[in-house]
């Protein structure tokens, strides 16, 4: 847990010589709290106090990166144990395992499924991050052969998972380059697997069956040179592992315990598909850095990542379209045009059902802050007034001939306003966007 300014000064040595540029030491402390300065500003500052305030101002769950370039993936760095608390900061990295007994023609199916695993929602292109060649043959040419198809296949990033350190040195040395995650399966291996890590600058991963044998086990990897760990939950219920990645997760951030600040990896058990996705999305909410789940179908992918993209989304941050006049089909200077804000579910909401009534027409996003129509309007981002300033802002009047716009049936009190001062006739539309479709093909 971040220190407090008191905290801070507590440490400090309190003679407000000004030396740091500050009135006092408490306005300096209060400063290097909000991370406003550096301690370096201070050259009195003791050791044993420099040493706690570094300590303390390191992130409590330790930043982990795998991958390279465009599917680099970032884990931990987490601050807070609800969103609303501030936000989550580094998306959970999705994976799929792909099984070192499986032939070479089901790998090659299941890895070129999963490099299609790309959607876009809400404006937001999301994807798949990862695959975890597992070395469930405990065969070293299998899981060679498994990891190079992998590194010639995909450009996702990679996690090697294996028991045996020899076949975990072969399969670094075949894709080293895309800075593979190092998942140690056996906890009598740990400090071998430490030393492959260490010598190949790479993150490792260790078991956690038992939370003090995990802290213990984090320490000794430190060590051994090794400082990005990933804690590997393993329980024997979903329950055991959601139980254990809160208290882990609560024991970095309120107890600023270090040896348990690093980010959580997963593995699903269930095998029903829908199971499965209940479990993947649990571990998404409840903390996880990396999941790595079997099923690969788009049906069950795609349900999985709009929950990631929902739980990091910045609560304070809703996902906006850019404001503006947007042409949905073939519009004339006679297409109809709504108006609603620029919340982009709303948007998408309406866009989607414009586009399914196959009648082309204008939406004309409004700058709301990103808010929902209902919530922009209590929050006056929805008036009448911001309504024409975009109109004419984006001048509205050189796209179409008529001056008729459609305003959602929720503010139907903003009509006579917005009339009024727009000279526009103002019609009220469906309340649900459901109802655009029909609205739409009533105007023809
Ligand atoms: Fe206090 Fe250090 Fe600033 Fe002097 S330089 S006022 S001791 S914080």
């Amino acid at each position: 847990m971040a220190l407090s300014g008191l905290d801070v000064y507590k440490l400090l040595p309190k003679t407000n010589c000004k030396d740091c540029g500050f009135a006092t030491c408490l306005a300096f402390a209060m400063a290097l709290a909000q991370k406003k300065v550096s301690l370096d500003k201070c050259p009195h500052v003791t050791a044993e106090a420099k040493a706690a305030l570094e300590g303390a101002s390191q992130p409590p769950i330790k930043l982990v990166t795998i991958g390279t370039g465009d599917h680099e993936i970032e884990m931990g760095n987490e601050t807070v144990m609800y969103r609303h608390e501030q936000k989550f900061y580094n998306p959970t990295g999705i994976g799929f395992l792909i099984e070192d007994t499986m032939d070479e023609s089901e790998i090659d199916a299941a890895l070129s499924k999963i490099n299609e695993l790309k959607f876009e929602r809400v404006g937001q292109k999301i994807s798949a991050d990862l695959v975890c060649i597992k070395n469930s043959s405990k065969y070293k040419n299998k899981f060679a052969n498994a990891v190079r198809k992998a590194t010639v296949t995909t450009d996702l990033a990679i996690a090697l998972s294996s028991s045996d350190a020899g076949s975990m040195s072969e399969a670094v040395r075949i894709c080293i380059e895309r800075r593979p995650l190092v998942i140690c399966e056996d906890p009598a291996q740990i400090k071998v697997f430490a030393k492959i890590a260490k010598d190949n600058k790479l993150p490792l991963s260790i078991p956690c069956m038992d939370l003090d044998l995990a802290a213990q086990a984090t320490e000794l990897v430190k060590k051994e040179g090794v400082d990005e760990i990933v804690i590997n939950l393993k329980a024997k219920s979903v329950a055991g592992r959601i139980q254990k990645s809160v208290f882990l997760r609560r024991a970095a951030l309120k107890k600023n315990y270090r040896p348990l600040g690093y980010p959580i990896l997963v593995f699903t058990e269930a095998t029903d598909e829908a199971e499965e996705l209940a479990e993947a999305v649990s571990y998404v909410a409840k903390y996880a850095s990396l999941v790595i789940v079997k099923n690969y179908g788009r049906d069950f992918v795609l349900p999985l990542l709009v929950a990631r993209q929902d739980i990091y989304q910045d609560p304070q941050k809703p996902v906006q379209v850019e404001p503006g006049i947007y042409e949905i089909g073939k519009v004339t200077a006679e297409s109809p045009v709504l108006i609603t804000t620029n919340f982009s579910i709303t948007y998408f909401t309406v866009s989607g059902e414009v586009e399914a009534s196959r009648v082309p027409s204008y939406i004309l996003a409004c700058d709301a802050e990103g808010m929902s129509v209902l919530t922009a309007w209590a929050a006056e981002k929805f008036t009448p007034e911001t309504i024409f300033n975009t109109m004419k802002k984006f001048s509205l009047t050189d796209k179409v001939a008529h001056r008729e716009i459609t305003i959602p049936g929720y503010v139907a009190v903003l009509s006579g306003k917005l009339q009024e001062i727009s000279g526009w006739k103002v019609n009220v539309g469906p309340r649900e966007a459901s109802g655009i479709p029909n609205y739409l093909r009533s105007l023809r």
